[in-house]
């Protein structure tokens, strides 16, 4: 596809850790202590096909740093999968839970599967081949998985009933489940809920525009993408492109965010934007030089790369997917004066409302949706403040101040665990 990446994410990671190490004045020994995984797994998932036939995929879970508390980060159902993927993604979890201050560590896991090719009962089978395979290291107080890319609260709740199995009751174990099983109001929502506050955030005091001035385009309209763009379009925001891996979409004066959202899941379709008859296809190539002023890649790793960077028109960037812009686009749009607000801020509404819903899990307890919000509201908008005063500080970009200060947390923490 041309909007694949041109660096790994893993590269991409290094860049962002290495610019921000450099400010801190990190030692080398402390750059290889941090950014060197905790543990790494690497497990065969077997599968027996509906039709009979047998296909063994691989599993990874990657636990980065759990120096400030348990491992933390999403389990990935995508074909692209592989181990120095998990690993970069990891160590961003690592550094995403420092910066907003929630009391977990960094970690992620992933099947090299595409969950479209799978039926719901091969699903959860590989699902729950691949937690036989890796219960042993995960635990409430140990390693907490939630969903990413290509799984759900679906997936969520078969792990759930796959380590309970083997260690009892334990709805603690992972996040972004069902309501029904102990899941939190608010956590379908909340990474789309925390880029739309940290655009408007960002919009307000960058580019000096309140949400009804704004005009917004979002790549991917999955979990991360739809309800960023929903949200968006409810504070006011025009959005004017929508993409996914189908394809996108695009009208000068606004989209229905409301219409493309049931198009895509009603109940007879198919999960994409494919034959949206509401508005004017935009091609692959086309999309990240749409006219707006904010562009929000929500959907994969190097999205905004070398060779599409200079048709970016936004004057912000919201990172709403993990590694999203190379290190050259990045550096590009630098020089530019475009603000890149980076993933560890941008998208850590999700973590921060799954850490809500372990909280509520140990009291057994279940919050208000309208008080999940405001106390997400509250700690994002923490986290964004301290960046900003970071900047200033450091004189550095917005992605290098939010990884200082995330990386000076963690290794302040493992010099008082004083465990090396
Ligand atoms: P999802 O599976 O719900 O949606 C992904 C979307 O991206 C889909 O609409 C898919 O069609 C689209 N997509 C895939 N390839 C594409 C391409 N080449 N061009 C355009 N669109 C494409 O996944 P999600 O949970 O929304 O996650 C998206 C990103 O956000 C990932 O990087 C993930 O790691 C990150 N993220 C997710 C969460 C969360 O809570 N779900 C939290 C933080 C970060």
């Amino acid at each position: 596809m041309s909007d694949q990446p041109t660096v790994t994410a893993y590269e991409i990671a290094t860049v962002n850790f290495d610019r921000a190490a450099d400010l801190l004045d990190l030692s080398p020994e402390w750059r290889t202590m941090i950014r060197t995984p905790f543990r790494e797994m690497k497990v065969e998932v077997p599968l027996y096909r509906d039709d009979g036939s047998f296909t063994t995929f691989i599993g990874y879970r990657v636990q980065h740093n759990g120096a400030r508390g348990p491992f933390k980060g999403g389990i990935r159902f995508s074909p692209h999968v592989g181990e120095q993927e998990v690993k970069a993604l990891a160590e961003t979890m690592t550094y995403k839970t420092a910066l907003v201050d929630i009391p977990f560590g960094g970690g992620k896991g992933g099947v090299n599967v595409d969950p479209r090719d799978l039926t719901q009962r091969e699903l959860e089978h590989v699902t729950r081949r691949y937690v036989s395979r890796i219960h042993l290291i995960l635990g409430p107080n140990r390693d907490v998985p939630a969903p990413d890319m290509g799984t759900n609260a679906q997936t969520m709740a078969w792990i759930v009933d796959q380590y309970g199995r083997q260690h009892g009751y334990s709805p603690a174990v992972v996040t972004g489940k069902p309501l029904e099983l102990g899941g939190s109001p608010g956590r379908a929502q909340a990474t789309g809920r925390g880029v739309m506050l940290i655009a408007l955030a960002a919009a307000r005091d960058h580019l000096g525009k309140a949400p009804a001035d704004l005009r917004v385009a979002v790549q991917g309209f999955g979990n991360v993408g739809m309800n960023a763009a929903l949200l968006l379009a409810e504070a006011g925001a025009t959005v004017v492109a929508v993409s996914d891996h189908t394809g996108g979409f695009h009208n000068p004066g606004g989209l229905d965010v409301a219409e493309l959202a049931a198009y895509v899941t009603r109940d007879d379709g198919d999960g994409t934007l494919a034959g949206y008859p509401g508005a004017e296809p935009v091609g692959a190539d086309d999309f990240m030089g749409v006219d707006c002023d904010v562009l929000i890649p929500a959907a994969i790793e190097g999205a905004i790369h070398k060779d599409n960077v200079a048709s970016v028109q936004a004057r912000l960037v919201v990172e709403g997917a993990n590694l999203p812009v190379t290190p050259e686009a990045d550096r590009q749009l630098d020089e530019r004066g475009v603000l890149v607000v980076p993933d560890i801020l941008a998208n850590a509404g999700g973590v921060i409302v799954s850490y809500f819903e372990w909280s509520q899990n140990f009291q057994q307890y279940r919050w208000s949706e309208a008080d999940v919000n405001e106390r997400l509201e509250r700690i994002l908008l923490k986290a964004y403040h301290d960046v900003a005063a970071k900047m200033k500080a450091l004189d550095a970009s917005m992605r290098e101040a939010a990884f200082a200060l995330a990386i000076g947390r963690v290794v302040s923490a493992e010099e008082l665990r004083g465990s090396l």
